[in-house]
């Protein structure tokens, strides 16, 4: 092994959903840790001031200002990523949304919504990917998906559903693309400091019940997901594929 085993120094990632929340966290971490980072999100003005910020640290990034819920969009992100890095060594499927409501209630545009965004960008994108993950020679994907893939957590049927697809998506490509020298693992949080939990989060009566049924009786952090992503970027993780790790405070070993 002639890499560090903890460092991605070298190494040229692509992040969706990195300017907030969990994302923003691991975009943080890979640039500290040597990466170019390439970053994906829909608000042109704030992935731009991003991009401003970091190279005036220092660090190599690029993005691209696009919806990955559209269809073929993920041909575009590949291309240009590929034309601003030369190739492509990470892929770390964040994007995700959620809309929470009875099952009866969904309609079939809130379905699109979900599923597209949260389940088809990322299969498109990893689609579009393998060929310059395959010739990076060490390729690695990671999927966000959620404790709500594992068990019923009150967040909605559909969001379970893409969650719990990536999963499997997981353990198919960790075997199909294993020859390939690529790696595929997911990591599964539950309930973290984002932009997307706080109407959950600020709710007190909701977050009383969180708390209860979390053993560490606390609120996950972004850079706590991301420490997880970061170790599974890098050769320290080297003979893991095909697997989950939860970043739950300890919620799915707790069954009563
Ligand atoms: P967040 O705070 O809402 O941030 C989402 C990021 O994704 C933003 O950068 C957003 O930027 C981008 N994004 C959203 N939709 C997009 C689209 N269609 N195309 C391109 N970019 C898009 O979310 P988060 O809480 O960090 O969640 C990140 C991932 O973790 C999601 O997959 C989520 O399901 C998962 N997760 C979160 C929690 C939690 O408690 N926070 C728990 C379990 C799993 P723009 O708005 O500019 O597009």
């Amino acid at each position: 092994m002639n890499q560090p085993l903890w460092s991605l120094k070298s190494q040229r990632a692509l992040v969706t959903g990195g300017t907030k929340g969990i994302g923003e966290a691991i975009v943080r971490q890979f640039l500290d840790l040597g990466a170019s980072v390439f970053i994906v999100a829909r608000n042109s003005d704030l992935l731009q001031q991003q991009l401003t910020r970091y190279r005036q640290e220092g660090h190599t990034v690029d993005g691209m200002a696009v919806d990955v819920s559209q269809p073929g969009t993920a041909s575009q992100v590949i291309e240009k990523a590929e034309s601003v890095w030369g190739g492509l060594d990470i892929l770390v499927n964040n994007a995700g949304t959620n809309i929470r409501k009875p099952t009866a209630e969904y309609s079939p545009s809130e379905y699109n919504h979900i599923l597209n965004t949260n389940l088809r960008s990322a299969y498109e994108l990893t689609q579009a990917a393998y060929p310059l993950l395959k010739a990076s020679g060490s390729g690695k994907v990671i999927f966000i998906s959620s404790v709500s893939g594992l068990a019923h957590t009150s967040s909605g049927s559909l969001y379970g559903m893409t969650k719990a697809a990536l999963l499997q998506l997981t353990r198919n490509l960790a075997v199909e693309w294993a020859p390939d020298g690529i790696r595929v693992n997911a990591v599964a949080p539950w309930y973290i400091k984002t932009p997307l939990a706080t109407p959950v989060l600020t709710n007190p009566e909701k977050l009383s019940g969180i708390l209860k049924r979390t053993p560490m009786n606390r609120i996950g952090e972004p850079e706590e997901v991301a420490s997880v992503v970061s170790f599974l970027s890098m050769p320290a993780s080297g003979y893991v594929t095909g697997q989950t790790i939860s970043v739950d405070g300890g919620l799915m070993a707790w069954a009563y």
